[in-house]
């Protein structure tokens, strides 16, 4: 190790959507000193084959889309992304059913490449920045210490060392964080880590014929079958990412299960025959692409002191069946900024009391309604990969969809808080449970009929359980 010193003020570590995000609105208020390190190389997704074929998107709602306008990059980032209006499930005999998101139309998620996003963010920092924020690539941190607030930051080109002090330290550096883990030796340091038994795997269905798309647009598809479910989310090339969401082990229905392409092939074909149909390079998408464990972590204090803080996964990953990973990290970092500014009252220079009155009062707002997407991803796993297609659980959605339209304002679905909304998490999961309250009430009677869906009854219990 050289033992260079160098003293900062702000240290970033991973330069991720929330790292990215974040010294984008600090540097706009006018903070500088602030250096991001994330161990990826700059170029990593133009140069590297593997990566070059594969193009991972994410849903982007109006959560993340706040901060993205705070940070002034939300017009860059729509120009790349694509609408998607509902679900679109595909039944295993091919037929396929739309469910709307909403029962307003103009509702919609933004489907977006994570890595044209990450570009965009941080070729905007550095193109606003001046010299605010300095982005140093392919190096790992390691080794922090919050004794003296140092940390080790690693070349991984040269292995070349050197330990670095700062005034305040970011964990933005994801699910499986090094400054988290420093932080989990802390005393009273709360931590847990749980796995599903399923893990993912990403698949392509390619453009079609000059750059069409071979399903429909702007829909995020899935393909639910029960125990497991495929989904797929547009891309602006007109291909589609596919995710399997698959368990690890059993011996059949299994990654474990699934070790011959002769396998795999056949596996699609009954399967998802739709999906198959347009999926030319899976055999070889399937054993190139790897198979990935899907995480919850949980931890407190999301802080030591003024000395550092976690934000995004690093402080919560969850897993991902409300599309909301991405976007609860952008409203981490756009409350953590607010804390800032808020408690350092002008100043744009670090200040031991300001920082430690923003972390604490950051930490407070945004652990429950972490705790709450947490456990609402889980449960949505279960409605996604099981209930859309069943027969209760699709009439209660179009029942649902009957009080939104009839007491607008009145009744609102928990998805539409979630997605279409910055309802606090808590807050939305608190409503969520009263609405199916009222939804199993409504459905008593009805017989799977719409019509005798007792609109009366509905108005009582929406005044009565959600006081509207
Ligand atoms: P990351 O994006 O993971 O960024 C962390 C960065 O830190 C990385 O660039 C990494 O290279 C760097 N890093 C790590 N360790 C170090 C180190 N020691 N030193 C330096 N740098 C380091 N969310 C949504 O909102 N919508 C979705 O549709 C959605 N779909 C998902 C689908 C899947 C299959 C998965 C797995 C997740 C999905 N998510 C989704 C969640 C979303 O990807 C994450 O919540 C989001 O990326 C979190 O952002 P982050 O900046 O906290 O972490």
């Amino acid at each position: 190790i050289s033992t260079v010193a160098m003293n900062e003020s702000i240290s970033i570590i991973g330069a991720g959507l929330a790292g990215s995000a974040l010294s984008v609105l600090l540097s706009n208020h006018g903070f500088s000193n602030i250096n991001v390190y994330e161990k990826r190389p700059r170029e990593t997704d133009q140069t590297l084959p593997q990566n070059r074929a594969r193009s991972i998107n994410l849903a982007l709602s109006d959560r993340g889309i706040k901060t993205l306008k705070a940070a002034g990059v939300i017009d860059e980032i729509e120009k790349i992304a694509i609408p998607m209006k509902g679900r679109m499930i595909h039944s295993i005999d091919s037929k396929t059913n739309f469910q709307p998101y909403s029962s307003n139309s103009d509702k919609h998620l933004l489907s977006v490449s994570r890595q044209l996003l990450n570009e965009k963010m941080r070729d905007y920092a550095e193109r606003k920045s001046g010299d605010r924020i300095k982005f140093h690539y392919d190096v790992s941190c390691r080794d922090v210490n919050f004794r003296d607030n140092s940390f080790t930051l690693v070349n991984n080109e040269t292995k070349e060392s050197k330990r670095i002090t700062t005034n305040t330290l970011v964990g933005s550096d994801g699910a499986f964080s090094a400054v988290r883990q420093a932080m989990t030796r802390q005393d009273r340091q709360e931590y847990s880590q749980s796995f599903l038994e399923h893990g993912y795997k990403e698949l392509c269905i390619p453009a079609g014929p000059n750059g069409t798309f071979l399903l429909e647009r702007e829909c995020l598809h899935i393909w639910p079958r029960g125990a497991y479910m495929m989904i797929a989310l547009p891309n602006i090339d007109g291909s589609f990412t596919c995710t399997l969401f698959f368990p690890f082990e059993g011996e059949t229905n299994s990654f474990a299960a699934l070790n011959s392409r002769e396998k795999v092939d056949n596996f699609f074909k009954t399967i998802f025959p739709d999906a198959y149909a347009v999926m030319p390079t899976l055999l070889d998408d399937f054993d190139a692409n790897p198979t990935s464990s899907l995480v919850t972590v949980k931890t407190y204090p999301w802080s030591v002191g003024s000395k550092a803080v976690l934000i995004g996964d690093a402080a919560h990953a969850i897993v991902p069946f409300y599309g909301q990973g991405m976007n609860a990290a952008f409203e981490d970092v756009l409350d953590l900024y607010q804390c800032i500014i808020e408690e350092s009252k002008g100043s744009v220079e670090f200040s031991n009391e300001a920082f430690t009155a923003a972390y604490r009062r950051y930490q407070i707002n945004r652990k429950k309604n972490s705790d709450a997407i947490a456990e609402m991803a889980v449960e949505n796993f279960i409605e996604m990969r099981d209930k859309v297609a069943d027969e209760m659980f699709v009439f209660k959605k179009k029942v649902e969809h009957l009080l939104e339209e009839k007491f607008q304002l009145r009744y609102i679905s928990r998805y539409e808080l979630i997605s279409f909304s910055t309802t606090p998490y808590s807050e939305a999961q608190r409503i969520g449970l009263i609405n199916q309250q009222i939804l199993s009430e409504l459905v008593k009677e009805a017989n799977f009929d719409i019509n005798k869906i007792d609109l009366t009854k509905a108005d009582n219990l929406i005044k009565q359980l959600l006081g509207k």
